[in-house]
């Protein structure tokens, strides 16, 4: 799946619940990836694009099937000697997310060519990038074991501006007034549809979007794609 207008640019390199997602931002020229799921390493680099033309990832929370790929993206730029700099955005509190950072940091230290900088962020954020911005708004999602919500864990949906286009990411997330926010009135929403119609109350609160919800959510936006949907 691919979307472009104006220089900003949106691909989903891979989307499937549980296994893996990661979705390339192009705006100009910087790249952003957006979760780095198991496979982003491989699926940057076939698309002839290095992780050292990478400025930054924005993860949407620290489940496994969106940071898996992150310790990947770190041993590839240092066993290339990259020289540059990676910012990593993500939910603040995700213990995960810093956790990778942190190993990485112990294991190699004295030997990382790059400089990583993290930023965590809290809900209602802007970050500015040359003439973009991403809008970081918190949605719901709990941590869970088999479709049984435990606790809540950080987490975020996106929405990229770039001379007038708007762009919505929904991160995993049950449904929550955020996330009208963040769709509406987006030229492209890229929603999560994990749940079929069959899923539990548990899950449909606490967990993610049915098809029939994303769908819906899907007409506040001039288009919109349904990922992050179950094997
Ligand atoms: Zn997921």
């Amino acid at each position: 799946m691919r979307w472009e207008k104006d220089g900003l640019a949106v691909e989903v390199l891979f989307s499937r619940a549980g296994l893996a997602t990661q979705i390339l931002v192009r705006i100009d020229d910087l790249n952003l990836l957006f979760d780095a799921g198991d496979g982003a390493l491989r699926d940057l680099l076939r698309k002839g694009l290095p992780p050292q033309r990478l400025h930054g990832v924005f993860f949407t929370h620290g489940h496994a099937d969106h940071i898996a790929g992150l310790y990947g993206l770190l041993g590839y730029l240092r066993a290339e000697d990259h020289r540059g700099l990676l910012k990593v955005w993500y939910p603040e509190g995700s213990k995960e997310i810093e956790t990778i950072l942190e190993t990485f940091r112990r294991c190699y230290r004295g030997t990382i060519p790059f400089q990583v900088i993290a930023h965590p962020l809290k809900d209602g954020e802007t970050i500015f990038l040359g003439k973009a911005s991403v809008l970081a708004r918190s949605v719901k999602h709990w941590n869970s074991i088999k479709g049984r919500p435990l606790t809540p864990a950080p987490a975020m949906g996106y929405r990229v501006e770039f001379r007038g286009f708007k762009v919505a990411i929904s991160g995993d997330t049950a449904f929550c007034p955020s996330l009208i926010e963040l769709v509406r009135g987006t030229d492209l929403a890229l929603i999560e549809a994990t749940l079929n119609e069959e899923a539990t109350n548990d899950q449909k609160t606490f967990l993610h979007l049915t098809q029939i919800k994303a769908r819906e959510l899907g007409q506040l936006a001039k288009q919109f794609w349904l990922i992050h949907v179950s094997m």
